[in-house]
């Protein structure tokens, strides 16, 4: 008997220092770079930029994959500071989408909803519950207006509403990013003024 739970022990030892010795050899390091642009981002998590949350945007921008102009509410200060950031060419707010607009969050006609789970489905945040055949809801808190559920619902029973402000969830508007400490953004505004 004594045997056998020290042979035990001395596995679970020695699985123990393998799994530690495998977290710290083949430890994934996040890429420093969407760590970066996304403090530069204004992180009201709106979706403007079609991507789910500020987040997910500066992970593709730090992959190269989209462009530096999508963040409507950081406005070209913010394009700057991204494109001093990844290196990437600087490019204009698209004026046809350069609309600042307020935070929406989604809502659920739960009479009208027949449980198709699709829109679970498409939410990038977990932020709809419901299950299959059941009327589906969203959670208000967790829901960044991505507008990636709406265009899924076969009924239509998802609507895009303004965030009502409450004390809860008001907050001071975030000061602007500075420009001075950015060469390449002033040069950028030098060049812009001049045109
Ligand atoms: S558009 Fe909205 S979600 Fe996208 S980066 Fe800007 S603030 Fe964040
Ligand atoms: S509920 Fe809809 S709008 Fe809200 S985060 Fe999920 S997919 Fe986006
Ligand atoms: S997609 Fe529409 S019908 Fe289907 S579960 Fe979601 S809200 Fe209900």
């Amino acid at each position: 008997m004594l045997t056998a739970i020290i042979i035990f022990v001395g596995l679970a030892l020695v699985f123990g220092l393998l799994l530690g010795y495998a977290a710290i050899r083949f430890k994934v390091e996040g890429n420093p770079m969407t760590e970066q642009i996304d403090k530069v981002l204004p992180q009201t998590q709106c979706g403007q930029c079609t991507f789910p949350g500020c987040k997910p945007y500066a992970e593709a921008l730090a992959k190269g994959e989209t462009e530096v102009n999508l963040c409507i509410p950081g406005g070209n200060d913010v394009m700057l500071l991204i494109a001093e950031i990844t290196g990437l060419e600087p490019k204009a707010l698209d004026e046809s989408v350069a609309v600042e607009k307020p935070k929406e969050t989604a809502f659920i006609d739960e009479d009208v909803c027949i449980g198709c789970v699709l829109c679970i489905k498409a939410c990038p945040v977990d932020a709809i519950i419901g299950a299959t055949k059941l009327m589906h809801t969203v959670i208000q808190s967790e829901c960044t207006g991505c507008d990636k559920c709406a265009p899924v619902c076969p009924v239509d029973c998802i609507d895009m509403r303004p965030e009502k402000v409450s004390l809860e969830n008001w907050q001071w508007p975030e000061p602007k990013p500075s420009m001075e400490s950015t060469p390449l953004a002033s040069q950028y505004l030098v060049t812009e003024k001049t045109q």
